[in-house]
């Protein structure tokens, strides 16, 4: 039946061979799933396979080449999967794309070969956070469920290996470009900001249309969670039929299904039963995190899960590495690690969150930001500014005249030396770049451990 569906949409004879470009998470899970279903498998990457992937494609008999892509090897096959991290505009893929071969997605491929249940949340800034507290929610409550697409496991890995009821998946707007026919049971759309917009030629309505993919084959019984404090999607959703049902969250507007705040109270409403709960009891403070507790609460409600399950979850919720991860206190000045804060969006609820006066150290690779949502509350709560990348030139412009020092530093020890020195007893140094990290890290966890290593030395 698979096979059937890949066949009528790629109109070819039968797949039989599957080419996996990119070897990371997504494309060893990808090639042990299409291995173990019987596929021709062949992984092609073009950098350097890490030492566990290689191991991994080994052991299970994967043939695979590093360092470049030899395009007869990758030609001849029916199917190819993509890595959510190579851009469509590499000779490769344009290669292919004129060759009409058929290119999906690692979460594409695995959804084929599962029965599961699937709550899949995508969005600007969020995921992450609410994938693991409703994961944490279905734990809480007993469920066989997995975790995976854009964290930990890969989902075509878990599919290949275990054998779960519900899977909660994080689905970047690159692994949905490259979904068809997968069908999300409940979708939740977080927030819809400027991101990522290098991949999709700065056109940021390319970059909505891609989020939107998230609802793609739904039906009348599937579910759309989705905020409707977020003028983006609440102006998408007045051009578009939606087939699901629709349950919107939001701060500010009483829902007659979903959830609202009213007077520091959470309401969750679904077929007529509430859940309440107050803003204070959830274990992560912020707006943002009251946005993520509403999207995981309304996603448990919908999955009858008993009140005393999701109520103790959302108030002792632990919080995921590098998001507004507080990480010690030295002389009364508090150290904030937010290094996923890798757009302006996400840095705006950082900063909106804050109690205190901050020292912010902010940079990176800029991927076409504009900062000015940032203005006033950098104005109102933040004193000095510790810039860090390899071009801090815009910061200068945007918020030069609005706090009383900013400096340029180029490494992580320098930034929390100076950062040290400009703040005070009862300041907090938050670190929420509001930029992609590439400049001078391997990735945004290697910033946010170099800065707290940085910081316990001091
Ligand atoms: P994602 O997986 O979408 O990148 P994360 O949960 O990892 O989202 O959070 C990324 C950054 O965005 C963190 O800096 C966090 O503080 C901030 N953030 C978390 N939830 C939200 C939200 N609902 N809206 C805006 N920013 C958020």
């Amino acid at each position: 039946m698979e096979i059937e569906k890949i066949k009528r949409q790629n109109k070819t004879k039968k797949v039989s061979r599957i080419v996996i470009l990119g070897a990371g998470e997504s494309g060893v899970g990808a090639a042990i799933l299409a291995k173990k279903q019987g596929f021709d498998v062949f992984v092609s990457d073009f950098g350097a396979i890490r030492d566990n992937y290689k191991k991994s494609l080994l052991e299970y008999n994967i043939l695979y080449e590093e360092g470049k892509h030899t395009i007869e090897k990758i030609t001849n096959a029916e199917l190819i999967i993509k890595s959510p991290g190579i851009s469509d505009e590499v000779a490769v893929i344009k290669k292919l794309k004129k060759l009409k071969k058929l290119i999906i997605s690692e979460l594409e491929f695995a959804a084929k070969y599962t029965q599961a249940y699937k709550i899949c949340v995508t969005g600007s800034n969020g995921k992450t956070t609410t994938c693991s507290m409703i994961y944490d929610i279905l734990q809480k409550a007993g469920l066989n469920a997995g975790l995976a697409g854009n964290i930990g496991k890969s989902f075509a890995l878990q599919v290949a290996l275990n054998n779960y009821d519900y899977y909660v998946l994080e689905i970047s707007s690159f692994q949905l470009d490259g979904m068809f026919e997968f069908k999300a049971d409940i979708a939740v759309l977080m927030n819809i900001t400027p991101d990522h917009l290098d991949r999709y030629h700065n056109n940021f309505r390319n970059y909505i249309n891609s989020k939107f993919r998230i609802i793609n084959n739904q039906q009348a019984d599937d579910k759309f969670i989705y905020c409707t404090d977020d003028p983006v999607i609440n102006k998408e959703l007045e051009n578009r039929k939606i087939k699901s049902e629709k349950l919107p969250f939001s701060l500010t507007k009483k829902q007659k299904q979903g959830a609202y705040v009213e007077n520091n109270q959470m309401s969750i409403i679904y077929k007529n039963q509430i859940f309440n709960m107050n803003l204070f009891e959830l274990a992560l403070q912020g707006k943002h995190n009251a946005y993520n507790s509403m999207a995981a609460g309304i996603a448990a409600h919908v999955l009858s899960i008993r009140k005393e399950d999701i109520r103790e979850s959302l108030s002792d919720f632990q919080g995921v590495e590098h998001r507004l991860e507080p990480v010690v206190r030295v002389h009364g000045i508090d150290f904030i690690n937010d290094s996923k804060a890798t757009n302006v969006n996400s840095t705006w609820y950082a900063l909106e969150s804050m109690s205190k006066k901050v020292v912010w150290i902010v940079g990176g690779i800029d991927k076409g930001n504009d900062y000015s949502m940032l203005t006033d509350l950098v104005k109102e709560k933040v004193k000095a500014i510790v810039c860090l990348g390899e071009n801090n030139t815009k910061f200068f412009k945007y918020f030069g005249e609005s706090v009383e020092n900013i400096v340029e530093t180029g490494s992580m020890i320098e930034a929390v030396k100076q950062s040290y020195k400009l703040a005070n007893k009862g300041d907090i140094v938050l670190l929420s770049p509001a930029c992609a990290s590439f400049d001078l890290f391997d990735n945004y966890e290697d910033r946010g451990r170099q800065f707290k290593t940085a910081v316990r030395n001091l």
